[in-house]
């Protein structure tokens, strides 16, 4: 089971990405291990090729990236500062009054940036909250002040102008820098990009940056084949039966390692050297059985994830997002990362 990583291909759409928004640094956003692709490989690769601001969800994840990236990276935390939490050369995004407080009592002096609900509901200080503090806060000089956009995937959704006038509202006249952006909110234009754009997805190869390079490739070894007959079934609770003689190959994964078992009879495959065999009966806990009769030969490998049927595609199987499926990638796989 061999997950190939192309960090090439992430240096490549952080570097479209940022292309996109010239007026703007571009950070990474490397939470969930780099969106499960392994962010110890990924922070470091993108630090090289000139990224300087890294976004994680958690202080723990932080404090696993702190010494793998030079000093001068800033790594934020998005969850903000809670309560316990050892944020020793991280950055939290603190995102209530409660927060702030706690945080300039605790760390006086030390970095902090701003996030601001403009109308997700999520995380983030309410206008009201904000206007209360702020002058106070601007006193202490945040890094920097964000907003996160709920429906950037939607380019015609009116929340997404709208989100954009309360986010100007609330910080025009501010001389700190403003953050809105993520991958989609860089692909809606200038007027959303501000002085810092933080791409997640985007540089992991999926939607909605449909210009991204692909970045995985999922090897699945084949364990054993057999030939069933007609009549015969294959699978728990019998949901496939063959109609004809069937070359039938076992390979080793299965839901335990993120294939979502709801891609079970949705007409996803594995791909043999680019030749599509399709899935056959219940994806199990560790096995996945594909009809291989099509093949001269039964291959040692097929693909799951591959340009044939990339992340999104078999997203759409699911029923779920590219989001869901690269952070559902299970950690008996082998990373391999070129
Ligand atoms: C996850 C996240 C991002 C990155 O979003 P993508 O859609 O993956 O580009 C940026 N900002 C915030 C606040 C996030 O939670």
């Amino acid at each position: 089971m061999t997950l190939h990583i192309d960090l090439q291909a992430i240096v490549a759409n952080w570097t479209a990405l940022a292309a996109k928004a010239p007026g703007a640094r571009a950070a990474a956003v490397v939470k969930a291990d780099a969106y499960g692709l392994g962010a110890a490989k990924v922070a470091p690769a993108l630090y090289q090729a000139g990224a300087r601001d890294f976004f994680v969800a958690l202080a723990s994840e932080g404090r696993a990236l702190r010494p793998l990236l030079p000093g001068d990276a800033r790594i934020n935390v998005l969850s903000g500062h809670m309560d316990g939490a050892d944020l020793t050369g991280l950055v939290p995004v603190l995102n209530s009054p409660e927060q702030f407080f706690r945080d300039r009592a605790m760390r006086p002096g030390k970095p902090f940036a701003i996030q601001l609900d403009t109308g997700m509901n999520r995380l983030g200080m309410e206008a009201a909250e904000w206007s209360a503090i702020r002058a106070e806060v601007l006193a202490a000089k945040p890094d920097f002040i964000m907003s996160h956009l709920a429906c950037a995937d939607e380019p015609d959704h009116p929340a997404n102008a709208m989100q954009l006038a309360a986010f100007r509202a609330m910080t025009d006249g501010c001389t700190v820098p403003r953050s809105l952006a993520a991958t989609g909110g860089i692909l809606l234009g200038p007027d959303y990009h501000f002085d810092l754009v933080r791409p997640g997805i985007g540089l992991y190869g999926a939607l909605p940056f449909a210009d991204a390079q692909p970045v995985v490739r999922l090897s699945l070894p084949v364990i054993q084949a057999r030939t069933v007959q007609p009549g015969e079934f294959v699978g728990y609770s019998a949901t496939w039966t063959a109609d004809a003689p069937r070359r039938i190959a076992t390979v080793a994964a299965g839901y335990a390692d993120g294939i979502l078992r709801s891609i079970s009879s949705k007409g996803a495959s594995l791909y043999a050297a680019g030749r599509a065999c399709p899935i056959v009966g219940r994806v199990s806990m560790d096995l996945i059985t594909v009809d291989v009769t099509e093949l001269d030969d039964v291959p040692r490998d097929l693909d799951l994830i591959c340009p044939e049927q990339p992340v999104d595609r078999l997203a759409d199987f699911a029923g779920t997002i590219g989001y869901e499926i690269l952070t559902s990638l299970g950690l008996r796989y082998d990373r391999t990362w070129q």
